[in-house]
């Protein structure tokens, strides 16, 4: 054993004591979500409960942001970061603790929320984390940096942390920190260098026709029309412009056009969706629906130019090499063969920004939450695709443990292969 994997056991051993306390804490904010600048009462509870810790505690850090700080003494300096905020989902998980919230989305829509993409269990697993450093100070040294993160599936969480100047609450951290719990076996961790998730962005396309009576389509140019032909063409983007093997997707997830039977609208908007791996790619989609849309415009005689709004963009996460060799090592020593080596996802994220704004390495990586023996048999059945729930689903419910357990002890375990160097 080294002198950091006999940090991570002493700064572990106060798991299973603090056990009751988290699982309470997860299940009240599950059944508590809140949307994402809307994480009011999630923040202000983790700020109580890091004050509690001894740590130095910033609130309202960009919307609702947190940031936690204990300093013990000289050392490197290591950030992580929990996202916080929850999806218009209704919750259809029956657990004893789902929710029935709802709350006033961004558009000003009444809209169900549901902790469907896990965050609560982010949050839950950092604290306890928090907790279990600031109980152990003589087992590490250095500064443990907890921020919690508003806002992620609003794609702007990280962006308004930033522009609040986290980087100037902060010490510099030598790495920066977070996972995601995946429809995955809990208990296993998983970690990947390089690209691990895809760089997402949304388009909003609007293209213009003529409006006129559905009678006297001669009159009109219409954008129903107009937008199914850029629907059916963007198809070939992927499969005729992009190599094969280069991963891409481009889903088309709303047109809308039109408001009756016998009127021919005077425009059309179609929301797009792009995820890449690489910058290059992305380009290449880019430019073909801006080609592709123009030309389809120009076919139809559309009487105005489309226009192109580019929102929702995530960064590509492209783990750093060294940070994520360091984080598996201490994962392999720490879980054995429940350490495993995830393939990409094509899921997006925005916490990169704020390694990339503060120039420092980091890595993410994924915890399972799905019931062991659950996932075994819809695996031996060939029905995980189907059978199991993934994020974002009305039915997501990570098994509380050992999810909980699982992520904590790998927030801990990755802290300590920087924290509990010999000094
Ligand atoms: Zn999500
Ligand atoms: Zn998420």
């Amino acid at each position: 054993m080294t002198a950091n994997e006999g940090g991570a056991a002493r700064v572990l051993a106060g798991q299973n004591a603090m056990k009751d306390w988290q699982e309470r804490f997860y299940t009240t904010v599950h059944e508590h979500p809140e949307l994402g600048h809307q994480e009011v009462k999630t923040a202000s509870a983790v700020a109580e409960e890091l004050r509690g810790f001894g740590y130095d505690v910033y609130e309202n850090v960009g919307s609702t942001g947190v940031v936690g700080i204990l300093k013990n003494g000289e050392g490197p300096v290591v950030l992580m970061r929990a996202d916080m905020d929850a999806l218009p989902v209704a919750e259809t998980t029956g657990l004893p603790y789902a929710s029935t919230a709802h709350a006033t989305d961004r558009d000003g829509n009444e809209v169900p929320v549901m902790h469907a993409c896990g965050h609560d269990v982010h949050v839950a697993c950092l604290l306890g984390a928090a907790r279990l450093l600031s109980e152990t100070t003589d087992a590490w040294h250095g500064t443990y940096i907890a921020v919690f993160q508003p806002a992620e599936e609003l794609a702007d969480g990280a962006e308004v942390m930033l522009k609040d100047g986290l980087a100037e609450l902060i010490p510099r951290p030598d790495v920066a920190l977070a996972q995601h719990v995946l429809p995955f076996p809990a208990g296993t961790v998983g970690t990947r260098p390089g690209p691990f998730l895809s760089s997402g962005d949304s388009m909003r396309v609007t293209v213009w026709g003529r409006g006129s009576h559905g009678s006297m389509p001669q009159l009109s140019v219409d954008p129903v029309v107009l937008a199914s032909m850029i629907v059916v063409r963007l198809q070939g983007v992927v499969s005729r412009e992009v190599a094969p093997g280069e991963f891409a997707v481009l889903t088309i997830g709303r047109v809308a056009a039109g408001s009756k039977s016998n009127i021919i609208s005077d425009h059309a908007e179609l929301e797009l969706n792009i995820r890449t791996f690489s910058d290059s790619t992305r380009t290449v989609i880019v430019d073909a629906v801006h080609r592709i849309v123009e030309a389809e415009c120009a076919a139809s005689g559309s009487p105005k130019p489309p226009s192109f709004d580019l929102y929702d963009h995530y960064p590509l996460t492209d783990n750093d090499t060294d940070a994520t060799g360091t984080v598996a090592a201490a994962f392999s020593r720490y879980f054995g063969d429940q350490a495993v080596t995830l393939e990409r996802q094509s899921a997006s994220e925005d916490f990169s920004e704020i390694p990339d704004a503060l120039g420092v390495p980091y890595t993410y990586w994924g915890i399972g939450g799905i019931d062991p023996e659950t996932y075994a048999k819809a695996k031996a059945a060939g029905r995980v695709s189907t059978d199991i729930p993934a994020n974002h689903s009305p039915d997501f419910a990570p098994v509380i443990e050992p999810t909980l357990e699982t992520g904590t002890a790998a927030a801990v375990v990755a802290a300590l292969a920087w924290l509990g160097q010999a000094r």
